[in-house]
C-alpha cells in the first residue's frame, strides 16, 4: 500500500472512492521528486521550434546541456533551433555579473548566423545574480537590427506553466510587424503544435485540403517572419492548451481574434478538431470539403485499426503527461483499440481539466497531478497497467516496472498526431504491449501476487 505526502494527498483521486476537488496548479512539494521541469524548460520546449532563431540559454552550461535538442521538432528549412548555444556562467560572473559575457555572445551569435530572431532565457542563477537581461537585449537589438528577447523564465520562480507565459509573452513580441503580406479571409493560426515527427505538415494538410490556409504555425517549424503576421488571421485554433491558451487569450484581447481548443490525437478529436474549424467559417464548400476529408481519412483508417485491436481488448494503460488535454484524447484514443485507462496524470492540468478526466474516466481510476516516480510505479503496479504512455522521464519508471511504454512527448520520432498518427499510435501500442518479453519481467511477477488493497493515503 503507497503513502502519499501529506501535502499532496488532495492531489491524487481515486474514482468511486474519493470525493473531493483534485489540487492543482501549486508549487510542486519539497521531497516529492517531482516528474515536472521547471520554468526554463517550460519556456525552452514551447520557442525551440522557431528555426530561425538564435535560442541563448544564459547561464550555466547544465541549463543548456538539460535541454539541448530536447524535441523532435521538424524544420523544413533552417535548423538553428537544433543548437544550444549557453553563455556557460561561471565563478566569475557570479560575483562580477554576466552582463558582458552575455553581449558578446549575442554580438558573436548573430554576427556569424544571420538569424532572424533571438531568444535570451534567464535561468536560476541569473535571477539570483541579478543581470539586466532586458538592458542588454535591448542594446543588441538596436545595435542589430534583430528582435532581440529576453525569455524571464528564470528557473525558480514558478512551476513550468510560468516558463509557458513567459515564451507567450517572447512570441507576442514579435507579432504585429508585418501588415501588407496578403492573409486569406478563410485563416487560422496554429497555437500550441510544434511539428513532432513532422505533425504540423500533416495537420496543415488537411487544412489546404479543406481550403483553410495556416497563417502561422506556433511554433512547430516557425519562421520570424510568419510569426510577425499572425495578428491578421481570423480564427486561433488551441491545440496545446497548457501551454498556449494564455496567448490566446492575450491575442482576443488586443487583435480581436477568437480562439477555439482542439486536439490532433486520435479519431474522434482529430475529427471534431476538422468540423469546428469548418464551422467557424460557416462556408458551405468547407463544410463539404471537411466531410469528404474526414469520411475518406476514417474509413480508410478503421479496417487498419481493427487488425491491432483484436491483441489489445481489456488491456489497461497509464497516461502521465504534460498537459491534460493531449490526456483526454488518449483516455478515447485507448478506448478505440478496447482499453481501459486505469491511472491518468498530468504536470499542468486545471480544476476543470480533471474535472473533465473524472467525467471520462471508469470506476478505480487514479487521477493525479504533478506526480512523482515513486507514486507512479506504485499506481502501475496496483493498477495492473500493461503500458505507460509519457515522455523522457516516464520511461525508465515502466520499463523498470517491466512493461511497455509509448513515447507521446516532445522527443518522440514518430507522428502521432491526425489520422495516420492514429494508426501510428495504434501499432506502437501493439507493439509494445505484446512484447513477449514482459513475461520474464521481475517486477511484472511480483506484481501478480501482490493484493490489490487501493491507494491508501493514511
Ligand atoms: S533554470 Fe534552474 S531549475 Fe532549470 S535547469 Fe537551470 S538550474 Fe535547473
Amino acid at each position: 500500500m503507497l503513502k502519499i505526502l501529506e501535502d499532496r494527498q488532495l492531489q491524487v483521486f481515486e474514482k468511486g472512492v474519493d470525493d473531493y476537488a483534485i489540487e492543482c496548479g501549486k508549487a510542486s512539494v519539497a521531497g516529492s521528486v517531482s516528474q515536472r521541469a521547471c520554468v526554463f524548460c517550460g519556456s525552452r520546449v514551447v520557442l525551440y521550434p522557431v528555426a530561425d532563431a538564435i535560442h541563448l540559454v544564459h547561464g550555466p552550461i547544465g541549463c543548456a546541456s538539460y535541454t539541448w535538442d530536447i524535441r523532435g521538432s521538424l524544420s523544413s528549412g533552417p535548423e538553428l533551433h537544433r543548437i544550444s548555444f549557453s553563455t556557460d556562467i561561471q565563478e566569475r560572473e557570479v560575483i562580477y555579473g554576466g552582463e558582458k559575457k552575455l553581449y558578446s555572445a549575442l554580438c558573436e551569435l548573430i554576427d556569424l548566423y544571420n538569424p532572424a530572431a533571438a531568444f535570451v532565457y534567464c535561468t536560476c542563477i541569473i535571477g539570483l545574480i541579478g543581470d539586466d537581461v532586458d538592458a542588454v537585449c535591448l542594446r543588441v537589438e538596436k545595435e542589430r537590427g534583430i528582435p532581440v528577447i529576453a525569455v524571464h523564465s528564470e528557473g525558480f520562480k514558478g512551476t513550468k506553466k510560468d516558463g509557458y507565459r513567459a515564451a507567450c509573452e517572447a512570441i507576442f513580441r514579435l507579432m504585429g510587424k508585418d501588415s501588407t503580406t496578403p492573409v486569406s479571409s478563410f485563416s487560422i493560426n496554429i497555437l500550441g503544435e510544434f511539428n513532432l515527427a513532422g505533425e504540423t505538415w500533416i495537420i496543415k494538410d488537411y487544412y489546404r485540403r479543406m481550403g483553410i490556409e495556416v497563417t502561422a504555425c506556433l511554433t512547430g517549424d516557425g519562421r520570424v517572419e510568419e510569426i510577425g503576421r499572425a495578428h491578421r488571421a481570423k480564427l486561433n485554433v488551441v491545440q496545446c492548451s497548457g501551454s498556449m491558451t494564455y496567448l490566446a487569450k492575450k491575442m482576443q484581447e488586443e487583435f480581436g481574434i477568437p480562439f477555439i481548443r482542439v486536439s490532433y490525437f486520435g479519431i474522434e478529436d482529430m475529427s471534431r478538431a476538422l468540423y469546428d474549424v469548418a464551422e467557424f467559417f460557416h462556408d458551405c464548400e468547407i463544410m463539404r470539403r471537411t466531410q469528404e476529408l474526414v469520411k475518406s481519412e476514417v474509413s480508410r483508417l478503421l479496417p487498419e485499426i481493427d487488425k491491432y485491436k483484436k491483441n489489445l481488448l481489456g488491456r489497461k494503460a497509464a497516461i502521465y503527461v504534460g498537459g491534460s488535454f493531449k490526456a483526454f484524447s488518449l483516455v478515447k484514443a485507448l478506448r478505440l483499440l478496447g482499453m481501459e485507462t486505469v491511472v491518468v496524470g498530468s504536470q499542468t492540468g486545471s480544476p476543470e481539466d480533471y474535472d473533465y478526466l473524472k467525467e471520462i474516466t471508469k470506476e478505480g481510476t487514479i487521477i493525479c497531478d504533478d506526480s512523482n516516480p515513486l507514486e507512479l510505479s506504485k499506481f502501475i503496479l496496483e493498477k495492473e497497467a500493461d503500458v505507460l504512455i509519457g515522455g523522457v522521464k516516464e520511461r525508465p519508471i515502466a520499463f523498470k516496472m517491466g512493461i511497455g511504454f509509448c513515447d507521446h512527448n516532445h522527443e518522440r520520432k514518430i507522428a502521432l498526431a491526425g489520422f495516420e498518427g492514429m494508426l501510428n499510435f495504434a501499432k506502437e501500442i501493439h507493439a509494445t504491449v505484446t512484447t513477449p518479453v514482459w513475461k520474464f519481467s521481475p517486477a511484472r511477477k511480483k506484481a501478480t501476487n501482490i493484493q490489490v488493497q487501493g491507494t491508501s493515503k493514511d
